[in-house]
């Protein structure tokens, strides 16, 4: 896709790998009514399209990217990102990016934060940027305890490195990153977990992070997957996430839903929808 301007703001949507999720795993309780409602966007095998796909800014002359996907090492169960042939298709050098916004922890979101090298040791993949994360995630994923965990293997692999070069800026709540760009509080998928909103010359947007994972949830805000880390503020955020963004004409920017996600939530006779760009 093209990059759209938002006012006097660029974003240029970015696949790092397209996925397919299954419903009977990601929403087992839902999965027939789901089915029932997006049966005609499955495949073969009933699993739906869905992404990682991370967003370039360009905003006052700066470079920033919203997430860096799953990255580039192989690990069991996930696909390996190509968000580095998206940004070389896309002119983008790694050392144009001066600012990383990651709007939380998980692995599909800061897998490019760093690679490794032959010797296997990581290095930071954007060698001048900074990289702008909550004190609220930060302070809930990087506790010794969490770090010895298996399952978290990537905060070791992919957060670690930028503390350990002084490459990190923790920020509490809605902090402004530039004059057109601020973070928005939406916990529930994770503790610190926030979106990204984009304001200039009378355009709005607003880049949801991991607050909806489908347009499933238009209709059903409370389907709360599993890794919701509370299932019940998630469904709050994501049901306000959405009318903020009808209210606000905000263009809907969502990196998980299919690629590259980006249109308007509307609300016809009652009931909201997507209409993608
Ligand atoms: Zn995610």
């Amino acid at each position: 896709m093209k990059s759209l301007r938002i006012g006097n703001v660029e974003v240029l949507p970015l696949l790092d790998t397209a996925l397919l999720m299954n419903p009977r795993q990601f929403l087992p309780e839902h999965a027939d009514q789901f089915l029932a409602e997006y049966g005609h966007e499955a495949d073969s095998r009933g699993l739906l399209p869905m992404a990682v796909t991370c967003f370039l800014l360009r905003s006052a002359g700066k470079t920033l990217l919203v997430d860096t996907g799953l990255g580039g090492r192989r690990r069991p169960g996930f696909p390996q990102g190509r968000l580095d042939q998206s940004l070389a298709e896309a002119g983008v050098d790694p050392a144009d990016v001066e600012t990383v916004l990651n709007t939380h922890l998980h692995i599909d979101h800061v897998g490019w934060n760093t690679v490794e090298d032959e010797a296997g040791k990581s290095r930071v993949f954007f060698p001048k940027a900074r990289f702008v994360i909550q004190q609220r995630e930060w302070e809930h994923w990087m506790r010794p305890q969490f770090l010895d965990e298996p399952g978290n293997a990537h905060l070791v692999q992919c957060v670690v490195p930028l503390e350990r070069e002084g490459r990190v800026d923790l920020v509490s709540g809605e902090q402004p990153v530039d004059e057109h760009i601020t973070f928005i509080a939406t916990p529930g998928h994770t503790p610190g977990h926030v979106a990204i909103g984009v304001a200039s010359a009378g355009e709005r947007a607003v880049i949801i992070g991991d607050a909806s994972h489908h347009p499933v949830q238009l209709a059903h805000p409370d389907w709360s997957p599993a890794f919701d880390s509370d299932p019940v503020q998630s469904a709050q955020t994501r049901d306000r996430l959405f009318e903020m963004a009808i209210a606000e004409e905000r263009i809907w920017i969502a990196g998980h839903w299919a690629h590259p996600g980006v249109g308007r939530i509307v609300r016809l006779e009652g009931k909201r929808f997507f209409q993608a760009r």
